[in-house]
């Protein structure tokens, strides 16, 4: 694992996902060497950096190209390799119609098109493929979970909450940072 300060960033780019939530993802995707993962809306290249070593073969889309750009400059600083991570500059819809036989998708930004997106994943997804969608937006994880159900998942909810402690003169100083929900939800 990474730390937080260890990557690259952009003003013009969100992310990279906070190192407790990337530990949670990698820890609830239960990534294995030969699985095919999605990470959708790559931005700054968090998740791609922790699950690339991880997998067999990694497609980092973004529809902007700066994220692309960074999520690169990351992989290049903090991995050996990139050569199992495929870059699609799209949106997610249309990057998913080149993607088969997925593991793992990742979502961490769906712009508007998140129903159309999990129909995708929904069709693309192998038995035992899991979904993990992040969210800060009360909006988004109502609709994720409604589509995740209607789409015949039993989808888990988990909002967490992390604080850092900042270490001053006269004592440890507790920082919340944003809440995040996990949505994640398993193909049968
Ligand atoms: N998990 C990332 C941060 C994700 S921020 C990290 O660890 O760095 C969300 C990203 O989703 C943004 O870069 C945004 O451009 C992208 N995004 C939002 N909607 C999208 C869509 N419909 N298709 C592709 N990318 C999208």
């Amino acid at each position: 694992m990474f730390e937080d300060s260890d990557f690259i960033k952009s003003c013009d780019v969100p992310g990279p996902t906070k190192e407790a939530i990337r530990g949670l993802l990698v820890y609830k995707s239960n990534v294995s060497i030969d699985d095919i993962v999605v990470d959708l809306g790559c931005g700054t290249g968090g998740l791609t950096v922790e699950f690339a070593s991880r997998c067999e073969k990694i497609y980092s889309i973004d529809k902007n190209p700066l994220a692309i750009e960074i999520t690169k400059k990351n992989i290049e600083k903090l991995l050996k390799t990139d050569s199992n991570v495929e870059f699609i500059n799209s949106n997610g819809v249309k990057a998913l119609k080149h993607v088969d036989n997925i593991d793992i998708a990742l979502i961490g930004g769906s712009g508007g098109e998140l129903f159309e997106i999990l129909d995708l994943i929904n069709e693309k997804l192998n038995p035992n493929g899991r979904i993990l969608i992040t969210s800060i937006l009360v909006d988004t994880k109502v609709e994720a979970v409604n589509k995740l159900k209607e789409l015949g998942y039993n989808p888990k909810f988990m909002e967490i909450n992390v604080s850092q402690g900042k270490i001053l003169d006269r004592g440890i100083l507790m920082k919340a940072e944003n809440p995040i929900t996990i949505i994640s939800a398993k193909k049968h």
